[in-house]
């Protein structure tokens, strides 16, 4: 009977591109050190779980009516705070947000994408990009990245007056090198855009970045652009810096034109009452929830500094510059192996990068000791 129903399910109309298709995440499992999934180790203090548990109590005697659907208070919040960021204030109706930076990045792709449209972005990078554009019937083109994981800012703008994509995709730091774009590319990109006809128009340029509150001193946002660029949006998350990865915030800041386009895309009360009233109470916390930033990124400049002093059979560890809270490093003969090795002792990060990589995130000080006394143990180095 079980196989009668699974002939039945088997013959359900999946459309093409989707059917057969494994749904897209890391493995979930319960080990000491989590490393794979690029979140921050530090779980909210308990001063900033009271304000989220008074304000989740607050919001939860309202839950008979549907959220505003406009959050024009988060979205001011979010204002204030890459205004605090990043030193360029933009105004509530400029901010949009959703489920994750992912439902962000989707809505974009909804808008401004489509059949007869392609996205560009230059690999390697965020593997979800090519399931968006699959999810909106949008072609995904893989421009490259150089073999130091820069992108070309002449490559790159070949590459958008040959394929005249309606999105560009544009991550910074990368994931999954960990790579910053300087300014001069992220404008000799967007300046490409503009070159591009859309149905008339040019071309909409996103700049994810996810990883940003990790960038070194002296390194730019491209929130400066925004004032310049009117098809320019910068995408930005709570799941990695404020680490709140757990409740579902991202958003972007871009023209007002543009995020009107998104208002359009999205599902009517897509950001319920709860998740306004968490984004907004750890808001409130920017300041404490970011102190585990610095600590971070020095953590990933010492990863970075312990790895490029090993050696591989006499030969020094290649180690990818990283703005991120992650580190990119290789190359092993069978990554698989050293990646299961070190889940044997409990340590977990990520197969992905180009072929031999291995790509681990910044934890604690423990999980880094755990992690280099596996990988000294497991590769030998
Ligand atoms: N962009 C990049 C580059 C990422 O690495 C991630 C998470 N891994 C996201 C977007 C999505 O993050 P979230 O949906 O949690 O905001």
């Amino acid at each position: 009977e079980r196989s009668a129903s699974r002939e039945r399910s088997s013959r359900l109309p999946a459309r093409p591109g989707i059917a057969g298709m494994e749904p897209y995440g890391a493995p979930q499992l319960d080990v000491p050190h989590l490393l794979n999934v690029n979140e921050n180790p530090y779980p909210p203090s308990a001063e900033v779980v009271e304000t989220i548990a008074r304000d989740v109590a607050a919001a939860a005697g309202g839950l008979n009516r549907y959220p505003n659907r406009e959050f024009l208070a988060l979205r001011s919040d979010l204002a204030d705070y890459l205004a605090t960021e990043s030193g360029v204030r933009v105004a509530p109706e400029q901010v949009w947000a959703a489920n994750g930076s992912n439902e962000v990045m989707l809505h974009l792709l909804q808008a401004f994408g489509g059949p007869g449209r392609a996205a560009l972005s230059f690999a390697p990078t965020y593997s979800m990009y090519p399931e968006y554009a699959r999810d909106t019937l949008t072609e995904w083109i893989a421009g490259r990245r150089e073999t130091d994981f820069t992108v070309d800012p002449d490559v790159a703008t070949a590459a958008v007056l040959e394929h005249q994509p309606s999105v560009i995709l544009l991550t910074s730091p990368n994931n999954p090198t960990g790579t910053t774009l300087p300014s001069s590319t992220v404008r000799a990109v967007c300046e490409a855009a503009l070159a591009v006809d859309v149905d008339g128009a040019p071309a909409v340029v996103v700049v994810d970045e996810a990883y940003g509150e990790f960038r070194r001193d002296g390194v730019p946002s491209a929130m400066e652009l925004l004032s310049t660029y009117p098809n320019l949006a910068v995408s930005r998350t709570m799941s990695k810096a404020f680490a709140l990865a757990g409740a579902r915030v991202g958003y972007l800041a871009a023209s007002r034109d543009l995020v009107d386009v998104l208002r359009v895309v999205r599902l009517p009360y897509h950001l319920s009452a709860v998740t306004q009233a968490v984004a907004r109470a750890a808001l409130k916390h920017s300041a404490t929830l970011l102190a585990q930033v610095d600590a971070l990124r020095a953590e990933r400049d010492a990863t970075v500094e312990w790895l490029r002093s090993r050696q591989l059979a006499g030969v020094p560890l290649e180690v990818a510059d990283t703005d991120a809270n992650f580190v990119l490093f290789g190359s092993f003969d069978d990554r698989h192996a050293v990646w299961q090795g070190l889940l044997d002792r409990g340590v977990l990060i990520r197969e992905t990068g180009p072929d031999g990589w291995l790509r681990v995130s910044i934890g604690t000080p423990q999980d880094m000791v755990a992690f280099k006394d596996a990988l000294v143990e497991v590769a030998g180095l």
